[in-house]
Order: C-alpha cells, then structure tokens, then sequence
C-alpha cells in the first residue's frame, strides 16, 4: 500500500476528521427515519476504534442521499449518530451542520477518545462543487484528514478531496482508513492477478455506464454474466426484439464491440436466456420526482429472447437463474455490481436473490475468493441474510468500478504517500 493509513498514524490527542461512507438506506416508520441496512456503519468501526485507542478526538463527516444543496430532514444523519453510538457503546455526539460555530464549539471541546459526528455535507451544494472556501471550513476543525469512505473517493468534493489539501498544506497527515484500505489493496492486487475462473457479474440500468469496465474486465475474466435493464440493450445488438423494455438504442454498436472482443479473447459472455416480464401501466400516482408511478400488470416468466411487444423485462428468468448459478459454482473469484432485475419490487427480485445465493453458496463450499458488492448487491445478499457468508464485500459499488477501468480515484489521490 504506497498510501499512508491509520495505522502509521498516532493522534493522541489531535483532532481527526474522519470522511466515513454512510449513505446508509433509510426508510419511514411512525413518522421517524430508520436505518435499514447498517452494513456501512458497521464496516467504519475497526478505523474508528483504532484512532480511539490512539486517543484521537473524532469528528466524522458523510453525505446521505442527494439532497442538492439544501437541507433536507429525511436526509438528516441523525438516525446515524445512535446507531453508530449502539455499535461503539459509547456516546456519539451530533451536531446539525457539518461547518460554523457550532461545529468549533463541539469539536473545540472533545476529549481523547470522544466521537462527534456531523450533519450531512450535501447539506451545501458547496460540498460537490469542491469549492475552496468550503473545504477551509470543514478543515478548520481538525489537524489530521483520514478518509474511510472508498465509496465516495471517485468524487472530488469538498470532503473527500479539497478538505485533505488543506490539512495537508497545513503540514498535517492525510491517510487512509482501514476500510478504504482494504478495498485498495483487494482491487488493486487480487484483482490485477485474479484466482481463475474469474465471473464476472454485471447489472445495470445502462450499458454507457458499464461499458469502460466491461472492456477492461474483458481483459481479466473467464465469464461475464449480464443482467439488469442492460441485458436489452445487447439483446437489441442482437436483432432481437425488446417490447417496452429499458434499452439504449444509440448503444447497439457498443454492445457489439463488446460482444465481439468476447468472441475474439474467448471470454464467456452470458445473456439472459429467458426473463419475468409484464405489462407496463402508467397511474395517476406521482413519485417523489413528480413523475408517474408505473404499475406492473400481467407478470410472468417470458421463456425465450424476443421480448411480447406490450410488455417490459424486469427480471432474468428462472433458465437463467440456473445458468447464471452453473457458471457462478466454477468461480474461484467473484466480482458482483449492481442487481439483476428491478429488485427493489419483490416481483422482480427472484433473480438477485438467486444470484445472492449463488454467490453466498460458492464462498463458503469451494472457497471462491472475494466478491465486490457495490451498494445494490450487498443489500440484496443482507437481505437473503447472507452477508456474513461471503468472505469479502465491497462497500464502494461505483468507486471500484473507476478503479478497475483505470482511473485515478481524486479521493485517494489526494491522501499522501507513505
Ligand atoms: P444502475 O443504477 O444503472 O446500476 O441500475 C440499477 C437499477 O436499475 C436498479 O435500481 C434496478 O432496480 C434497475 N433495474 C434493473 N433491471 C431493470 C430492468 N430490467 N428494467 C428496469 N429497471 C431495472
């Protein structure tokens, strides 16, 4: 690792402001927010019991959701600061900003070992325009700069980036966190040399967001397995018909440069042989962005390639599934983004489940070496209570995925060399 990390630190004393990854899910129960999956949280406590123990004083800043620049309750981290002083056992203070007055007076009057946890960032649309006055502010709470938060190091913002060449023109340190890493050292070294069969498994609304990382992956694995609305979009490249699904036609000449460099390296590239589709209606209901809420009429399992033309893909089918899980069995490495269907709807969410299961199963039974989650298939491995099961999950779905395409992480270029 050429990054210094906590562990060459010692903060005894000092004011640490520590950049964590809690765009944790949250949902609204009685009225209150509730954390539904902690999986972030929980993944920042070896880093902050380590600068406990150093005698640090900690001040965590994070973002939540997006609220562009204003305040926005539902995404307040509130929420976050109890849970997270349940999982520590010890006192977390919150303050309702993350820069100003109020945050010196608080951070002015930690002792060692004492933990605050600021308001979420994005609070300030400064945070993600990585304006410069901004990150002085943030900066001026503490002496040393421990980014933690991989899954947002693919950002140059205020806290994950500007904030550290503060501190560090100021002679302080700026290292990485255990979490972060970890997560350098898993993409960087076990997957530049991959234990082989090497699979592969990608979903995404778009191939234009994956296709960098499926050209370089081609490079590296032995099968891609593809689901997601992206699933179409090589579908369409095929001449097959799509109906109502969700697809990029101006990407068709992509999907076949993809296609083909598979053929050329011999690389196995698996698409959805079947799928569960249904029959989109649009209601009178207006969603959170105003647009209508969609209702899925009609569903069922659709067994072959040509998509009915009323009808939209949500889901690989039950045929797929089993392909999917003979390939995952083989895999000594297993790298998991995004899921495999409209998941959140639990119509739609059979094949990630499966997948999850698959996945989980090949960990434990023939010791397959890593999986990489990213948000979406870590959730959906927790929630077939199968997280603990697999031996390494990564919290930065995006971040990693910049990274295995070749580009420098502004998050981790900004933190010093050892
Ligand atoms: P992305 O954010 O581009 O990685 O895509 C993931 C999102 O796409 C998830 O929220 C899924 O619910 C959604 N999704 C996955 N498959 C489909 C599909 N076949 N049709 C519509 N949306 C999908």
């Amino acid at each position: 690792m050429p990054k210094l990390t906590v562990k060459d630190l010692n903060v005894r004393g000092q004011r640490v402001l520590v950049r964590v990854d809690y765009n944790v899910p949250l949902e609204e129960k009685d009225g209150q927010m509730v954390i539904t999956d902690a999986t972030r949280i929980v993944e920042t406590l070896p880093t902050l019991r380590l600068l406990i123990e150093q005698g640090g004083k900690l001040i965590l800043a994070a973002h939540l959701g997006r609220p562009k620049g204003k305040r926005e309750p539902s995404m307040s981290l509130r929420p976050v600061a109890q849970k997270l002083a349940d999982l520590l056992s010890r006192h977390v203070a919150f303050v309702d900003d993350c820069i100003g007055e109020k945050v010196e007076q608080t951070a002015g009057a930690l002792k060692p070992g004492d933990v605050l946890l600021l308001e979420n960032v994005r609070f300030y649309k400064e945070e993600e325009a990585n304006d410069p006055a901004f990150a002085e502010k943030l900066a001026k709470v503490a002496e040393v700069y421990v980014n933690d938060a991989f899954g947002a190091a693919h950002r140059a913002h205020a806290s994950t980036e500007g904030v550290a060449r503060v501190i560090a023109r100021r002679g302080g340190k700026c290292a990485a966190g255990l979490l972060m890493e970890r997560e350098l050292k898993f993409l960087g070294d076990e997957l530049e040399k991959p234990a082989h069969p090497f699979v592969v498994i990608l979903g995404s609304a778009k191939v234009s967001d994956k296709i960098q990382v499926i050209d370089r992956l081609l490079e590296k694995a032995d099968a891609l397995l593809i689901g997601g609305a992206m699933a179409y979009t090589f579908r369409l490249a095929q001449g097959y018909q799509t109906g109502k699904s969700l697809i990029e036609p101006d990407r068709t000449e992509v999907a076949k440069t993809a296609l083909a460099k598979a053929k050329q390296r011999g690389v196995k590239f698996l698409l959805p042989l079947d799928d569960v589709v249904a029959v989109p209606v649009k209601t009178d209901k207006l969603d959170k962005k105003g647009k209508p809420v969609i209702e899925y009429q009609e569903v069922r399992v659709n067994a072959e390639m040509n998509c009915p033309a009323n009808a939209a893909g949500l889901d690989i089918g039950p045929k797929t599934v089993q392909a999917y899980t003979h390939e995952v069995a083989q895999a000594k490495t297993i790298l998991w983004n995004r899921p495999m269907g409209l998941f959140e709807a639990k119509r739609f969410a059979e094949g990630t489940n499966a997948v999850a299961r698959a996945v989980a199963a090949v960990t434990q039974k023939h010791g397959a070496k890593r999986i990489i989650g990213g948000g979406d298939s870590v959730k959906a491995l927790n929630k077939a209570k199968l997280g603990d099961q697999v031996t390494f999950m990564s919290t930065g779905g995006g971040a990693s995925l910049e990274f295995l395409e070749g580009k420098e992480l502004p998050g981790v270029a900004a933190l010093q060399d050892r």
